[in-house]
């Protein structure tokens, strides 16, 4: 059985007398049938593993260079945050592919180096509004997803995490409806099982506009396994309250797999 895994995603959010108090609560109170991760800004990546040491929350940060090191005037190899800790790096965000110019192809290497350097990847895909009101959800998915295999190679598949979060979603209080999450969920596990025999061993999750309310449904679908959460991650009761539905999901896997047996 695949753990769930929760991810809060700060953006550019925080200072640090906010963040101690943030990362003191979820460290005294996550659940611990569930793997949990924060994505800090660069600069609170070493408060942030002072804070986090002992407890079960894991590191991550939200981007990563795709060169191993050199001149890069700005940027932040892999090595360096493996260097503070961190476990995960997210890469493909919506926002950095919409403002920052991170095309699919630079994703694929920024995947590959975090891989190189130990780190799990977070690769994020989703489409616009515009795209899903085309009915051109998969295709984009297909074109995103299709372009990092072609970098990181079929056999490297399985060391992903991969975020479906379609942008219309993300920052506007409208989740996707889990008809919908597990439709694209289930085409991505398709789409894996096509390139690797360890699909099933890949965690899927979803991400855009999760709430305490909104997870339950969302983290129970066959093929979800937790979520990435933005606003909600910088309120620690928020941020519990969906790792805790992320443990009630997981109980519920459990009872369903020993009805099972
Ligand atoms: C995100 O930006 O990854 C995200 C999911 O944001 P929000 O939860 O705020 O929609």
């Amino acid at each position: 059985m695949r753990r769930k895994l929760v991810v809060g995603n700060w953006k550019m959010n925080g200072d640090l007398v906010r963040n101690r108090e943030l990362l003191r609560t979820l460290s005294a109170r996550v659940p611990d049938d569930v793997d949990c991760a924060v994505c800090v800004p660069f600069p609170y990546l070493a408060q942030a593993r002072e804070h986090l040491s002992g407890a079960s929350i894991a590191l991550g940060a939200q981007d990563v260079c795709e060169f191993a090191e050199g001149a890069y005037t700005g940027e932040v190899s892999a090595a360096m945050l493996a260097d503070f800790g961190c476990r995960y790096t997210i890469v493909g965000h919506s926002e950095r592919r919409s403002m920052f110019g991170d095309d699919s192809t630079r994703v694929g290497r920024k995947a590959l180096a975090a891989m190189r350097a130990g780190l799990v990847p977070i690769l994020c895909v989703g489409e616009s509004l515009e795209e899903h009101s085309a009915g051109r959800t998969e295709a984009v998915l297909r074109g995103q997803l299709d372009a990092v295999a072609e970098i990181v190679g079929a056999s490297s598949l399985s060391r992903l995490v991969i975020a479906y979060e379609p942008v219309w979603a993300i920052g506007t209080g409208q989740a996707a409806s889990p008809a919908q999450v597990q439709g694209v969920l289930s085409f991505v596990r398709g789409w894996l099982a096509d390139r690797t025999s360890e699909a099933g061993d890949v965690r899927i999750l979803y991400g855009g506009s999760v709430k305490p309310e909104s997870a339950g449904p969302l983290f129970g679908l066959p093929d979800s396994d937790g979520g990435l959460i933005g606003a909600a991650s910088l309120i620690a009761a928020q941020f519990l309250g969906i790792c805790e539905a992320a443990s009630v999901a997981t109980q519920d896997n459990v009872r369903q797999f020993e009805g099972l047996k």
